[in-house]
């Protein structure tokens, strides 16, 4: 019977701990934790969708086996891997080769077994600019852009694929204002351009502070939260709804609630909004795109999430 979690125990004796499972066990999941995840309903629906004969299961993998892990999945015929907290940034000095994106973005959340070689890849930015335009029929790049949380895992891929799509502004804050400026200072290349939305910079970071939001947000059309601020059902709002403006997108990346704190604030003021579900959604699209080059099942894989 398949397991809800394998171990590293597993994947060393891996024709043992998986024998009988039909279709065999041939892409996983890797966190520390991982029993939360989501993704193998998504990815099995699409595999059956798909009519393809293999099964994706979770792989709780510590930070000290995730090299040798890393290792045996070639040899136990991985096709692929998604990698999640904490081991995204790990990951990219330990796969064979690393697709440019995710080196821009310094973390792997997808991992391609080709001829035995392991490749990194990042769907987190790319999955957040397809959530976008589903959520909003927005383009990332036509807007001026709000990152909360610009010091994270998941705000730093949403930034880099800000400078990537070259968004018209991009206003970083972080509760550590050093990390967020940090960033800025990596990001700058992808500003230089000519201004078109006015005499503001178009790249700054922020403090955390309430009259520095109140004089950005009205040059503003786009909000993302990537703090983890929220996952928690006694969490405040990141943003106060005396702060959003109803021209406002609200992008909460959290997707552990329907609505969230700030979606909430965000009806209160009359902006729109929407959860992180959708990131997620893509996100997962976007990988089965990179192990079996093919569309990806939507539909499936939004139901299965859903526990349709
Ligand atoms: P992380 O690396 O731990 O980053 C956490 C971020 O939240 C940091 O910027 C941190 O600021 C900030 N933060 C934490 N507590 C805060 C507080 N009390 N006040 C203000 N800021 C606070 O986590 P992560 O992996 O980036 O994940 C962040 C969020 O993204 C999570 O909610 C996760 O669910 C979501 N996410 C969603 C998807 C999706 O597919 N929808 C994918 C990935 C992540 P400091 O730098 O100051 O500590």
């Amino acid at each position: 019977m398949l397991k809800d979690v394998y171990t590293f125990e597993d994947l060393q004796h891996w024709g043992e701990a998986t024998a009988g499972i039909q279709p065999p066990i041939r892409l996983a999941v890797t966190g520390d934790p991982v029993a939360h995840s989501a993704s193998p309903a998504m990815h099995n629906a699409a595999l059956a969708k798909c009519g393809i004969a293999a099964t994706y299961a979770r792989l709780h993998l510590r930070p000290e086996e995730l090299a040798a892990g890393l290792r045996l999945l070639a040899p136990n015929h991985f096709i692929g891997l998604n990698v999640t907290i904490p081991h995204k940034a790990a990951v990219l000095s330990l796969v064979d080769t690393v697709d440019e994106h995710a080196r821009k973005i310094g973390a792997v959340n997808t991992v391609l077994v080709e001829e035995g070689k392991l490749i990194g890849f990042n769907t987190d930015g790319p999955g957040l600019v397809r959530a976008v335009r589903a959520e909003f029929g927005v383009d990332v790049r036509d807007m001026r852009v709000m990152i909360l949380g610009a010091g994270g895992g998941a705000g730093r891929a949403i930034a880099v694929q800000c400078g990537i799509e070259g968004c018209e502004r991009l206003v970083l804050v972080n509760r550590t204002l050093e990390k967020a400026r940090q960033l800025a200072d990596e990001l700058s290349p992808y500003f230089k351009g000519p201004h078109v939305s006015g005499p503001l910079s178009r790249l700054a970071a922020i403090p955390w502070e309430e009259d520095a939001l109140k004089s950005q947000l009205n040059q503003i059309d786009l909000v993302i939260n990537a703090t983890s601020v929220g996952m928690k059902h006694a969490d405040f709002s990141p943003l106060p709804s005396s702060l959003i403006l109803p021209h406002l997108m609200i992008y909460d990346t959290i997707y552990t609630s329907n609505r969230t704190q700030l979606m909430c604030a965000a009806d209160e003021a009359g902006a729109r909004s929407a959860n992180g579900f959708s990131m997620l959604l893509h996100q997962g699209a976007l990988a089965f795109e990179i192990w079996f080059n093919r569309e990806a099942p939507l539909e499936e894989m939004r139901a299965a999430l859903l526990g349709k």
